[in-house]
């Protein structure tokens, strides 16, 4: 356990490090590295930061402006399990070498800022976090034909258990699309692989609480971190999809963790568990309101829900999110809260009468968000929320998929496309700007990032389906 660079470079000769490896998310939320030899730090060149281009950096500076630092997190330490040679890796922040500053674009300055404004705002000193991150685990050389599935099974008629007939043997222990969830091996083929991923994430310090197949079929998973603080979940999310995706590498599988990889089965989600602390007391829990919710609690809700197009636009990020964020898989398109209800967008989970496990679950972000930003967006929306006292009206405990029509339509639903979330992060982020824990610059650059980058390149393409439908017109 490392506190200081002092620490870091003991720990370095110590343990006989032999590489070590600096870290950072890019804006819209990968892990990019290199490396430097133990030759080439000592506690002096830790603190004044490491040099790179930071112009080939997603969302990142402009070429005439290219140099930029990373400065080590020593509390951040751990062995890589992946790597032949004996490997410390560290997780960085950006420091600006010509202005001596922190990075405004670096997402995990932003999710520090963002617990360093709740310490300040007196509201609570702590806010704790538990994502819940979905992914699927493809064979390597069906990935191709993962693709081809997706775009060819073109309605239910012939929809994904036919086109199995094309991935290989075994398909009679293969779940059906929508009942992975969760019967034993052979049909769930993936605990080994799971098991072995969690063993890794307890080896590196993170604490997990369950594993399991998921909904779709195939290859759908979910491991289950205990919750934490904001940036340090946002830290070991980073860590987790680095063993998921590396233990599957190491077995001839790739996993994803896009939202939609799969037409008409399950997608991957990426529900939130937030509550907020102050000392040893749960500021969530109130005896005898509705699901032992307390009135901050709601108001959090109330803040979530009335920015929750915004949100949609730093926390279900990908246009592949809004093929998610359809009626009838689970995922969550109607904006009202529940304590039980999986068609709402807020859950008040009640599976322990413990204080100390009331929290909120939020289900609309999916993990190809930034974890920094979305955590640091979701606080920021709950405390706006708190500070403007925004009533979220009554929960709905009925199945809102079936709601008839005249119901339905008083219900407000999720974005329909990227575009739109963009479009109301535009019109709606004064809530991120206080405390400048986002600033103008970061959430114009990710807007414009994201439009160009993403939106556009989908909108401009002609797309296969096209071909289906308008070929022979
Ligand atoms: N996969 C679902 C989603 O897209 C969630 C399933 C669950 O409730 O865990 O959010
Ligand atoms: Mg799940
Ligand atoms: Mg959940």
């Amino acid at each position: 356990k490392c506190t200081t660079a002092e620490d870091l470079v003991k720990a370095i000769t110590d343990e006989k490090v032999q590489m070590i490896d600096l870290r950072f998310t890019d804006l819209p939320g990968m892990w990019q590295h290199f490396s430097v030899p133990p030759s080439a730090v000592n506690a002096d060149a830790l603190n004044e930061g490491f040099g790179f281009d930071g112009s080939s950096i997603r969302g990142f500076q402009e070429i005439q402006e290219s140099d930029m630092l990373v400065v080590a997190d020593p509390t951040t330490a751990f062995v890589d399990p992946y790597s032949p040679a004996k490997t410390l890796v560290l997780i960085c922040n950006i420091r600006d070498p010509v202005t001596g500053q922190s990075y405004s674009r670096d997402a995990r300055y932003i999710a520090q800022k963002a617990e360093i404004y709740l310490k300040g705002s007196g509201r609570a000193d702590t806010s704790y976090f538990g994502p819940e991150a979905e992914f699927f685990v493809f064979d390597e050389v069906r990935y191709a034909q993962g693709i081809n599935y997706a775009m060819h099974a073109v309605d239910s008629s012939e929809g994904s258990w036919n086109t199995g007939s094309e991935e290989g043997p075994n398909l009679g222990h293969k779940p059906r699309p929508k009942e992975g969830y969760f019967p034993v091996p052979p049909t769930d083929s993936m605990q080994a692989l799971r098991t072995e991923m969690v063993l890794t994430m307890e080896s590196l310090g993170i604490q997990i609480e369950a594993h399991h197949h998921e909904v779709a079929t195939g290859g759908q998973n979910e491991i289950d971190m205990r919750f934490t603080t904001l940036t340090r979940m946002a830290d070991n999310l980073m860590i987790y999809k680095y063993v998921v995706k590396n233990t599957a590498h190491q077995h001839g599988k790739t996993a994803t963790f896009m939202p939609k990889p799969l037409f008409e089965d399950n997608a991957s989600g990426m529900h939130v568990h937030q509550s907020l602390w102050k000392g040893e007391t749960n500021l969530f829990y109130d005896k005898g309101d509705y699901a032992e919710l307390s009135q901050l609690g709601r108001y959090y809700i109330g803040g979530l829900l009335s920015h929750a197009w915004a949100l949609c636009g730093l926390c279900a990020p990908t246009t592949n999110s809004y093929r998610r964020l359809v009626p009838g898989y689970e995922a969550p398109i109607n904006l009202v809260y529940s304590q039980r209800n999986r068609s709402a967008c807020c859950r008040i989970p009640m599976y322990s009468p413990n204080p100390r496990a009331k929290r909120v679950e939020f289900r609309s972000p999916d993990p190809s968000c930034n974890p920094y930003l979305a955590f640091a967006a979701m606080l920021m929306a709950g405390l706006d929320g708190i500070d403007k006292r925004i009533d979220p009206g009554g929960p709905i405990d009925k199945n809102l998929y079936d709601l008839p029509p005249a119901e339905a339509k008083e219900v407000k639903s999720t974005p329909g496309s990227l575009d739109q979330a963009l479009d109301a992060l535009e019109r709606d982020h004064a809530f991120l700007l206080r405390g400048d824990v986002f600033t103008a610059d970061v959430i114009e650059t990710w807007l414009d990032y994201k439009r160009k980058k993403e939106v556009d390149p989908i909108r401009l393409r002609p797309h296969p389906y096209e071909f289906h439908l308008y070929y022979d017109i």
